[in-house]
């Protein structure tokens, strides 16, 4: 009976028995059935162009040969143990890959099955090796749903809980937009940036700080996108007591913005550890850590997981990573992307709503506001996506006060499918 339920039916369903906090997108919540390429059906039967890719899980998109293959050979095979008790072939050639992509010297690698998890195993390892609990995270950011990685996400909206295991203080974000130095250049906003991060460190710490964890570009914050060399000047200060740099790369890595690999690169920074998801897997689950040896070897407990790294994932996750470096899906971020965000700044020109239009590759906000150029327009931003899911495209929305729309394509996206969603979204917005 449940299974055959109507559309309607299923909606109610789920609001009885799912928590009242998992809210849903659109007024008439969508059911995603199938997938194909950038394009994804719904229960009805209607198909959409998807510009958010199951908030950039899918970085190749929908039913990849490659990666459909893997995960059957995998299920085939009995799917098999599951646990970091025994050796698992995929796993080590996975961390292999991504230790040596990373850049990090001495590159260790441990797996989870989410961003959430990969955030909450940095925080212990950082601040293990730095015997202190004390975070310099980001106004702004969003770092996960658990015990620790609440109390470092800089947004009320997504922080569910202030009581947290880990002493958090909020460095200016690189948010140009919504900051106090917004009318700053570049050099003088790193500048007054890198000032007020020296400032907090004397007004706010008692000196021993475990790390910096910061996105390369705030995610769920909206796409919010600091000018270059911002993360440079706060490593410059972190070095010169051995504070750690967390880069936490969950939305930004795997060549999506893309002129560099990972978000980071954009800085010319080389962290002390990375932390990664979403769209390894291309839908499969699976997260983890990258770090110095040195600094994942720090624990002195054993510890044990069920999933991360599990055969299925893994197996996914590889056939992800080879299709992506070996289909140059960074290069084509790059270019598509360009196509993408230029078009719309040129769209947008005369539209006294859009504040801003940001990003890099294939990770584009667009900021709406009222008159005043700066009062967030929340909801405009719902009437966009509603317009956009009219015409047949699905974007994202977010931002601190829910007021940016988020657009994250597959990787995959082509040129004339990048102008097809323009398109729809450029009149959803003039005529929303
Ligand atoms: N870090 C960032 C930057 C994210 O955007 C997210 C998810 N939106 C997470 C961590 C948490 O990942 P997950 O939802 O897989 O737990």
């Amino acid at each position: 009976m449940a299974t055959s339920s109507t559309h309607a039916e299923l909606a109610k369903r789920h609001e009885a028995v799912m928590p009242s906090w998992l809210s849903l997108f659109y007024e008439r919540p969508i059911e995603i059935a199938s997938g194909d390429g950038c394009r994804v059906t719904d229960g009805e039967g209607r198909t959409y162009l998807d510009f958010f890719a199951g908030i950039l899980t899918n970085m190749l998109g929908y039913n990849v040969p490659e990666v459909r293959d893997a995960i059957k050979a995998q299920a085939d095979r009995g799917v098999v143990h599951t646990s970091t008790l025994y050796l698992i072939r995929q796993q080590v050639d996975l961390a292999e890959k991504i230790a040596s992509l990373s850049g990090i010297p001495d590159a260790k690698v441990f797996f989870t099955a989410s961003g959430t998890e990969a955030n909450e195993a940095a925080l212990l390892i950082a601040t293990q090796y730095r015997r202190s609990n004390q975070v310099i995270a980001l106004r702004n950011s969003y770092h996960g749903r658990a015990f620790a990685t609440v109390g470092i996400t800089g947004n009320r909206g997504w922080s569910a809980s202030s009581l947290t295991p880990v002493n958090t203080i909020y460095a200016q974000s690189g948010y140009r937009f919504r900051s106090s130095f917004r009318e700053l250049d570049d050099a003088a906003y790193i500048a007054a940036c890198a000032e007020d991060l020296r400032e907090l460190m004397v007004t706010s710490t008692s000196g021993d700080v475990a790390c910096m964890i910061a996105e390369p570009i705030q995610g769920v914050g909206g796409f919010a996108t600091p000018p270059d060399g911002l993360f440079a000047a706060y490593k410059e200060i972190l070095d010169e007591t051995g504070i750690l740099f967390v880069s936490d790369e969950v939305q930004t890595g795997w060549g999506r913005t893309g002129d560099h690999f990972w978000g980071i690169g954009a800085h010319g920074v080389t962290p002390d550890a990375m932390t990664f998801a979403k769209g390894l897997g291309n839908g499969a689950s699976i997260g983890g850590v990258v770090a110095r040896g040195e600094v994942m070897d720090c624990l002195q407990a054993n510890s044990i997981s069920t999933f991360g790294g599990n055969p299925l994932s893994t197996a996914a996750a590889n056939a992800t990573l080879d299709y992506a470096l070996s289909h140059d899906l960074q290069g084509n971020a790059a270019r598509v992307g360009a196509v993408l965000i230029e078009g719309l700044r040129a769209a947008c020109a005369d539209l006294a709503y859009v504040g801003e239009v940001r990003g890099r590759g294939l990770m584009i906000g667009i900021e709406l506001v009222a008159a005043d150029g700066r009062t967030p327009d929340v909801a405009a931003a719902a009437r966009v996506l509603e317009a956009a899911r009219e015409r047949g495209l699905l974007i994202g929305k977010g931002g601190l006060h829910g007021n940016c729309l988020r657009i994250a394509p597959p990787l995959t996206l082509t040129e004339s499918e990048a102008r097809e969603g323009l398109a729809m979204l450029v009149d959803a917005l003039r005529t929303s």
